[in-house]
This record gives structure tokens, C-alpha cells and sequence, in this order.
């Protein structure tokens, strides 16, 4: 078995405001008990060190089964990061400016070179501090890889992120609280395993 994760990615955080954003979030989550305010070895990303779940946690799951791996802590990364989830391809990422969609993988769920072309590379550029432009293979028009959407939201381009490891599924009111939280932000969620 591995462990499963939920990425909740603010799409319109800027550089600026992440790290503030993400301090707000913490702070909420701590003091409605969804998370411990200590930091502790519970996590498999950040050197291991998060959040272990509150006394609260349920609130913010569908199946508020206890969790009991060791790693069950939340995660806040900030700072420019591309987003992934893990096992798996991504399937299709659509362009943002002529919303087509453009298949990655064949029937057998391989990634097709031809497909990735125009993204290749795309991705470390952005994280490194480029643009990642793709051009797209339809409308020939140029934009950052970080405004193209994903099938099953396999990435996400974004400065602030919220990692829980090994939770039941988050529920959709928890999610629409914490976009609330962030001024109405746009966020994608990323479901993946390691
Ligand atoms: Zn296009």
C-alpha cells in the first residue's frame, strides 16, 4: 500500500501574498482544532515535519475514520511549485485561451512524445522562474504552462499549496471555506498516491 495525498492549490496567489496566505490558512485550521499547532515528524514531503491532525480533523474529512499511519500531517508549501500527483500520467491539459483539449496518453495510457512536444521542459522552466510558454498545437497561440488546466487536475502550477497526507476526502464545504479564506482564489485539488 502507499500513502495518499490531497493537494489544495491556490491558483491566483502571488508571490507576494503566498506566504501570508498560507500563514492565515494554518492559523484557522489550528484554531478550529482541524490541525495541531506543533510541528512534528507526520508528513512525507517538507524533510517530514507538518501538522498532525487536531481534535477537530473531522470536520474537514467525508469518513472521519481515525488515521493511523504516522504520516497523517498537513503540509503548506509556498513559493513557486509545480503541483503533481505523484503515480500515473497526466491524461490531457487544455489550452486556456482556446480551451482545446490535448490528449498526452494512448489507449494504453503511455505518454505520446508527439503529444508532449510542445510542453516539454515547460514545466521545469516555470518552476525555475521562466514563463514555460507552450505554444498551442491548435490555435498556435503562446501562453505560461501554468494557466493550462489538467485532466484530473494531475498538475497545478501555483505559489501556495496545502498538502494533507493520508486523509479521507476532504469535503467540498472544507474546500469552498478555505477558498473563502483566500479572497475567493481559484483552486484546483490533487488527489495522488506515492
Ligand atoms: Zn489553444
Amino acid at each position: 500500500m502507499g500513502d495518499y495525498f490531497q493537494t489544495i492549490v491556490d491558483l491566483d496567489a502571488t508571490e507576494q501574498d503566498a506566504a501570508r496566505l498560507g500563514a492565515g490558512l494554518l492559523d484557522w485550521l489550528i484554531a478550529d482544532g482541524i490541525v495541531s499547532a506543533e510541528r512534528t515528524d507526520c508528513v512525507l514531503d517538507n524533510d517530514g515535519y507538518g501538522n498532525a491532525p487536531g481534535p477537530d480533523y473531522a470536520k474537514a474529512v467525508d469518513d472521519p475514520e481515525p488515521v493511523e499511519l504516522w504520516s497523517n500531517g498537513l503540509h503548506v508549501a509556498t513559493g513557486r511549485t509545480v503541483f503533481d500527483s505523484g503515480q500515473g500520467e497526466a491524461g490531457a491539459a487544455t489550452c486556456p485561451l482556446c480551451a482545446t483539449e490535448i490528449r498526452l496518453v494512448d489507449d494504453t495510457w503511455c505518454p505520446v512524445d508527439s503529444a508532449w512536444a510542445p510542453f516539454a521542459g515547460r514545466l521545469d522552466a516555470w518552476a525555475n522562474g521562466g514563463e514555460g510558454v507552450v505554444e498551442c498545437p491548435s490555435c498556435r497561440r503562446p501562453s505560461g504552462i501554468d494557466r493550462w488546466s489538467w485532466e484530473d487536475d494531475y498538475y497545478a502550477c501555483g505559489q501556495l499549496g496545502l498538502t494533507f497526507w493520508n486523509w479521507a476526502e476532504l469535503t467540498y464545504g472544507f474546500e469552498q471555506e478555505v477558498r473563502r479564506r483566500l479572497g475567493g482564489h481559484r483552486t484546483v485539488t490533487l488527489r495522488g498516491k506515492l
